[in-house]
């Protein structure tokens, strides 16, 4: 299918950073979120990020200005019906994900295809719920999306070999380096990377270290670019206890259980940068 108008559910962190790339690629985008204020507020967050590229003379203002025209603001999910492409970044919750893409089935073209960028539902268990789960595909972009080249591409045992290359596909015309990844919770990325964010709370939870302590040993000593805690402020600790309860469930197993300082600070509200509070505290 030729892709010319691409569809963006939720218009936080990292949908905004996906609108931002699609737009950068000259697609039309459709950015959708529940209400107005979510939208203009991504959309500021995208016009801001530009302005950074522009005041560094590697963008031209006409060209930020052109790729901002691209974006259309949407809060009916009835608009994805324009979309010949819709990728989903909500909230990382299982029912309310199941939910927007049974919407999407209803609303869009047979033909389209309905990417979800969740960091560890299984897409299998997502596209059983809609009539075409040949179409339904992970497309797992890295935070902050117009930054990180990584896109993990997740196909479920349902998903069609034309739906992965397309797919595939794109991410390449997004200047981006995709890599396959199986349908298991947490996929290859967050398998990985979010049980040693957990250690690094439970180090901090038992008094192993201080925040400081233990994003400079991992910084200095294993050569990570940023210490777990850190990271996990970028991440979102709302996203990151959800993906440690996707791995508990899903491998019924105890190694993977959320330290509970993790929950402490997200019960608080404590998100991380999103909301200018987490393990650190921002501007
Ligand atoms: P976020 O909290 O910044 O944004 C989520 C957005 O979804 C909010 O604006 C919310 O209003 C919106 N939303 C909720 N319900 C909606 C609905 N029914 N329709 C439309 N919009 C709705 O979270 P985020 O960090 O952008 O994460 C979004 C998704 O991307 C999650 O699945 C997360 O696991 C995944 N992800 C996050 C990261 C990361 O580092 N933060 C990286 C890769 C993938």
């Amino acid at each position: 299918m030729d892709i010319k108008t691409f569809g963006v559910v939720g218009a936080g962190q990292m949908g905004c950073g996906i609108a931002q790339v699609a737009a950068a690629s000259g697609l039309r985008v459709v950015l959708n979120d529940i209400r107005e204020e979510l939208v203009d507020k991504g959309i500021a967050s995208i016009a801001a990020r530009l302005a950074r590229v522009v005041a560094k003379r590697a963008m031209a203002a006409e060209e930020r200005d052109a790729l901002l025209g691209r974006i259309r603001r949407s809060m009916s999910i009835e608009d994805m019906s324009d979309a010949d492409f819709v990728i989903e970044a909500a909230t990382e919750n299982e029912p309310l994900k199941i939910k927007i893409f049974q919407d999407l089935d209803r609303n869009c073209r047979s033909g389209v295809i309905l990417a979800s960028n969740t960091s560890s539902i299984p897409i299998g268990r997502i596209g059983t719920q809609t009539k075409r789960p040949d179409k339904v595909i992970g497309m797992h972009f890295m935070h902050p999306a117009p930054v990180m080249k990584l896109v993990e591409v997740v196909r479920a045992l349902s998903t069609s070999d034309e739906t992965f290359r397309t797919t595939w596909d794109l991410c390449i015309s997004f200047g981006k380096t995709p890599a396959e990844g199986a349908d298991y919770p947490g996929f290859i990325s967050n398998r990985i990377i979010m049980p040693m964010i957990n250690e690094a709370v439970y180090c901090l939870y038992n008094g192993v270290g201080s925040r400081e302590s233990i994003d400079t040993v991992m910084k200095l000593g294993m050569n990570h670019p940023m210490g777990p805690l850190a990271l996990a402020d970028l991440i979102g600790l709302d996203t990151c206890l959800a993906i440690m309860e996707t791995l508990c469930d899903g491998f019924k197993d105890s190694k993977y259980r959320p330290c509970p300082l993790l929950r402490r600070y997200v019960e608080a509200g404590r998100l991380g940068q999103k909301v200018g509070r987490g393990f650190y505290e921002y501007d």
